[in-house]
């Protein structure tokens, strides 16, 4: 949990009290370091070299196997602990420097890109993150130089979404050790990783809590099971693991014992950052491949790229890759910038990010036509490859509801509203949350208006500063009208959280097009401001749509329709009898 008296404040929860906090996103919070933009070009270049010779997409899907040769190069290549500090091995990257690097691997192949994402943005996360010294001398050379795998071990057969509710367990010894009982399903390098990073219940101080273990392979008593036959993502060595009686040292635990579902979340907080900035990269590959076909490919005498709703879908898809950019990259900043509390941003990126994506590639397959439908092209791997997007790593439902109510939580203390509401642990499995509200209250209050945008951006920085006011108002007619029960408005959350992310987007677009003013004029940046324009103009829209739907709206008649439909147990509607 952040330290409320030294951390730098969470950005999105103070949107919901009606502050802009502007320090955090004005100037734009990209890193200038010339040493590790050398660094990050470099490792870009050999990874797109590598790629162009050694990977193949289609013979990985194929195969269903990434041939272990290619994790020895691209630990060779520096590729495999970019974040770890240079004194285990690793490249030392910032959370911004590392997303640049997984924007090319998305580029690439997306089971590579979650392999190495389990291996780094989950699986040695927490080493990093939560390790003793001598944890992270033991484990992390190795796994920076590819020389083993991580993999990160929460989902069980009946704990999904609801990983609070985990049944693996751990008991301790007279002697200090852990003996570890239990099951986990869907395992990313399950069979090839040697470090797992797995979470189990245990007995701490007379209390039922989680603890976090590095699990070694060949460890008496844990297996890997068979291989999961998956829809896409085929490369993923995906499996069950089984823990029989494993005995666990002392020193393999991770954290304090009792802590585990702390850091479960706060690993899955940081690894979703790199969903969003990932599909940022497949985004950029499938526009490059849609504008080549469109302008190549030619019907009633016309490129495709000539008709109206051609044109509809190419500027959906750039001034939304845009926005979509810049929220991803000002979430990294944040991080880089020492903020501690990000939850709720990374989230907001994952889940915008993971949909665009999927709906980018539909649109994308469409305009190719029946070719795209073709195995010959890379659409259909990459629409098997992201239908999991939006469902692993906190599915976007869940993802949503956890947004809403972290957000509304020190609105309700700051207005005295939730002194008998718990939302600190909203459906059970939802997470921590800093102690923010004191935070706040601590440094006084900032303003609703966005000041630091370029004055030729004003009347967009008035919209979103009105924005922001109406969020808190609309927050705090929310708990008012509900109080506790919010906690069970799915749709309301849902409606608040899509609101809070287009306003989030809107905002870091000012910041980045700010910085871009200030760095080249306002008369070389006119398409910058004109695709700044565009997506802030409709990102408003849908929050006005999203907030007045709050209110107005027919949910009651889809609670209706649903528990009728739970009762029929079918459609039932049909307009002809069948046999
Ligand atoms: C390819 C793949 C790789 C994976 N890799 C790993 C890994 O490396 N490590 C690991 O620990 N796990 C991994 N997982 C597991 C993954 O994280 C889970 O699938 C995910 O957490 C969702 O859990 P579930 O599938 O049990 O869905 P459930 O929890 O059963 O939920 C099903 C659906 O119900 C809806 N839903 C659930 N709860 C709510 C709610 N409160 N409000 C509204 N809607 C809700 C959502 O639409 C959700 O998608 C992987 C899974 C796959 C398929």
């Amino acid at each position: 949990m952040a330290d409320a008296t030294t951390s730098v404040p969470a950005f999105a929860k103070s949107l919901v009290l009606g502050e802009i906090d502007e320090d955090l996103v004005f100037p734009f919070p990209i890193r200038r370091d010339a040493e590790e933009e050398d660094r990050i070009r470099r490792l870009n270049a050999d990874l797109r070299s590598y790629a162009a010779e050694h990977i193949d997409s289609r013979a990985i899907d194929d195969a269903a196997w990434i041939d272990d040769q290619v994790f020895h190069d691209l630990g060779e290549l520096g590729l495999m602990g970019l974040y770890v500090p240079t004194r285990y091995g690793g490249q030392g990257l910032s959370q911004t420097g590392y997303a640049r690097v997984f924007e090319t691997l998305g580029q690439v192949d997306g089971s590579l890109t979650v392999a190495l994402g389990v291996h780094q943005s989950i699986g040695m996360k927490g080493i990093v993150l939560f390790g003793t010294d001598e944890q992270k001398e033991r484990f992390l050379p190795d796994l920076a130089a590819g020389r083993k795998l991580a993999g990160f071990a929460l989902t069980e057969p009946t704990a999904g979404s609801d990983a609070y509710n985990l049944r693996s367990r751990a008991v301790r010894q007279p002697d200090g050790s852990w003996t570890l009982n239990g099951e986990k399903r869907w395992i990313g390098n399950g069979g090839r990783g040697s470090v797992l990073v797995t979470f189990a219940r245990s007995e701490v101080g007379g209390a039922d809590r989680h603890t976090a273990f590095i699990v070694e392979r060949g460890m008496e008593g844990f297996e890997s099971g068979e291989r999961y036959d998956t829809m896409g993502l085929r490369g993923n060595d995906l499996r069950p693991l089984y823990f029989k009686d494993v005995r666990i040292p002392p020193e393999n635990v991770l954290g304090e014992p009792g802590d585990g579902f702390r850091i479960a979340m706060e690993i899955l907080n940081n690894g979703r950052m790199s969903l969003g900035t990932g599909s940022v990269g497949l985004a950029k590959r499938l526009l490059d491949l849609t504008i080549e076909h469109v302008t190549e490919r030619h019907q009633f005498g016309r490129p495709l790229a000539d008709f109206d709703m051609v044109e509809d879908k190419i500027g959906w898809m750039v001034s939304y890759l845009f926005g979509l950019e810049s929220m991803a990259y000002l979430t990294t900043g944040l991080v880089d910038a020492g903020v501690t509390d990000y939850a709720v941003e990374s989230a907001l990126a994952k889940v915008a990010g993971t949909e665009f994506v999927w709906r980018q590639a539909n649109r994308a397959l469409q305009l190719k036509g029946g070719a795209g439908y073709m195995r010959t092209e890379p659409y259909e791997q990459i629409l098997r490859d992201i239908r999991i997007f939006p469902i692993f790593e906190g599915a976007n439902d869940v993802l949503r509801s956890f947004v809403t109510l972290s957000v509304l939580e020190p609105l309700g203390e700051q207005l005295d509203l939730l002194t008998d509401i718990d939302l600190r642990d909203p459906i059970g499995t939802l997470g921590t949350f800093a102690d923010y509200a004191l935070d706040r209250l601590r440094r006084g209050i900032l303003p609703t208006a966005v000041t630091r945008a370029h004055p030729e951006l004003r009347p967009l920085a008035g919209r979103a500063g009105a924005q922001v006011a109406r969020l808190r108002n609309e927050a705090e007619r929310l708990l008012r009208r509900h109080g506790r029960s919010i906690t069970s408005q799915g749709m309301k959350h849902r409606r608040f959280s899509d609101a809070l992310a287009d306003v989030y987007a809107q905002l870091a677009v000012l910041s980045r097009v700010t910085s871009i003013f200030e760095e080249h004029g306002v008369e070389n940046s006119a398409q910058e401001r004109f695709i700044a324009e565009t997506f802030c103009t409709r990102a408003a829209s849908r929050v006005d749509d999203a907030l007045s739907r709050l209110h107005d709206n027919d949910d009651d008649r889809m609670h209706e329709i649903a528990r009728l439909a739970y009762e029929r147990g079918a459609y039932g509607y049909a307009l002809y009898e069948d046999l």
